[in-house]
């Protein structure tokens, strides 16, 4: 095998997610929704892949319960958070062609990089939130948001979770959900869309001890992105500078990756100090605050962020493990995902159709006991079914050949170095799982 490499783009993975079934244009027969993306079932697989790995890395932090919150907020939520006096991007539209630009994605001393005139409108804050109406009332009190992060759900229940589970200070709120924003413009496929998913922790503890667990923060996130296998010469922790801090945040770095189109944040780790608990204690009236048996006083406990994009982190897995290299004399796209973390686990093949109920029986077999993501297929040549599951990332390949009927072993063959030896039957189940397992341990 040569390890030549190709350079991977943007069109490249676009075309890969639509052919094998990973991620569609939503309303594609319908011409398509600008930002707006739907799974496919082996999409499917790989977030929750993704999602399962971050709740286990994140528990495996200290004491944290996961939570499960609303996608409708009432206005109330978002003026105590801060979003519907700050949650905008400055927008500006060509007055020749109409194009719209976010102000700070381009040079407005130049002309417009669609038409090549320069006239610009003013800049215009644009809130990013969508905003709606719950039934038919119109009064202010009726007017809801879709929540563009999960956090804030997570701080206006802070009291029922302590109240209600069994932990204390310090401990961590975990949620994986959807969040809405009106991108002025949507682009570059899963990075930027207008409805996506985050997994966000917030972490409760005294004030003095964010710093501490600010830091500790840091290590287990980038830890966490070298455990996923992504190369480390491309993540990088970036602190923000200060005039680039968010309205809520005292501190903050950002996880980077180099994409194709430039280090990008891929998940911000923020100090919020206790500006939430703050703010919707006052706005709501209830007293957030905890009490120290210490000091035997009441504080309200300061939060360290972690909000990282599934969507945006699976696009950064596709970047990250996408490959080109040329196998016996032919081109094959692989994607060398960690085990963990591929659709589907391994592939069962007969060789010839004569070897069709052996090998199938072996495949339901192993099924039924691990309950993993298997394939079996039968069509074409081995040589394009091992393709076609080099190109989803699937890690092993076995195979039931004219030999199996006497020696009773198949052909396992390793998806990145495409190196095959013989197995017996009643070993596969454990080489499966031993591989898998070792891939969770890097
Ligand atoms: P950006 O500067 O890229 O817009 P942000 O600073 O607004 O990101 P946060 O509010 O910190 O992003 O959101 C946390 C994480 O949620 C981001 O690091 C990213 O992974 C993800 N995310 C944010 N906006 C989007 C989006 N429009 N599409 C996909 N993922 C997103």
């Amino acid at each position: 095998m040569s390890s030549e490499q190709t350079a991977v783009t943007l069109d490249k993975l676009i075309a890969l997610c639509k052919r094998r079934g990973f991620v569609y244009q939503s309303a594609e027969i319908y011409g398509g929704l600008n930002g707006v993306y739907d799974f496919g079932p082996l999409g499917t697989l790989l977030k929750q892949n993704i999602k399962n790995a971050w709740t286990s890395s994140v528990r495996g932090f200290g004491d944290v319960v996961m939570f499960d919150g609303a996608l409708l907020g009432p206005q109330a939520v978002w003026e105590a958070s801060g979003h519907v006096q700050n949650f905008h991007d400055p927008m500006v539209d060509c007055l020749n062609c109409k194009k719209r630009y976010r102000a700070d994605d381009i040079d407005l001393n130049k002309s417009c990089p669609a038409c090549g005139v320069k006239k610009w409108t003013d800049i215009r804050q644009f809130n990013m939130m969508f905003k709606t109406q719950l039934g038919a009332s119109s009064e202010s009190t009726s007017i809801a948001y879709l929540r563009p992060e999960t956090a804030q759900s997570i701080f206006i229940n802070f009291k029922n979770v302590l109240a209600t589970s069994r932990v204390s200070i310090p401990f961590g709120i975990a949620q994986i959900g959807k969040a809405f924003r009106n991108e002025i413009t949507p682009k570059q496929f899963l990075f930027r869309m207008r409805e996506f998913e985050q997994m966000e922790i917030e972490w409760f503890c005294k004030g003095e001890t964010t710093s501490h667990f600010f830091d500790a923060w840091k290590e287990a996130r980038i830890n966490f992105f070298y455990g996923l296998g992504i190369s480390k010469n491309k993540v990088r922790l970036r602190p923000h500078a200060k005039d680039e801090l968010a309205h809520y945040s005292t501190a903050c770095v950002d996880v980077e990756y180099e994409f194709p189109f430039g280090w990008k944040e891929l998940e911000g780790i923020a100090h919020r100090g206790n500006f939430d608990l703050t703010q919707h204690s006052q706005h709501s009236g209830k007293d957030l605050s905890v009490f120290d048996d210490e000091t035997k006083q009441a504080y309200l406990p300061h939060v360290v962020e972690c909000s990282v994009g599934v969507d945006r982190l699976f696009l950064t897995l596709l970047f990250d493990s996408y490959a080109e290299d040329i196998v016996e004399g032919e081109t094959r796209v692989v994607l060398k995902l960690a085990p963990a973390l591929a659709p589907i686990k391994a592939a069962f093949f007969p060789l010839t159709k004569k070897q069709n109920d052996q090998m199938e029986a072996i495949f339901k077999n192993i099924r039924a006991k691990t309950g993993l993501e298997l394939q079996f297929d039968l069509s074409g040549s081995i040589g394009k079914r091992y393709r076609r599951q080099d190109e989803i990332g699937t890690p092993l390949c076995f195979t039931y050949d004219f030999d199996s009927d006497n020696d009773h072993c198949v052909t396992v063959r390793n998806r990145d170095t495409t190196e095959q030896k013989r197995i017996a039957f009643d070993s596969i189940e454990s080489y499966l799982l031993d591989t898998l397992k070792a891939s969770a341990a890097r």
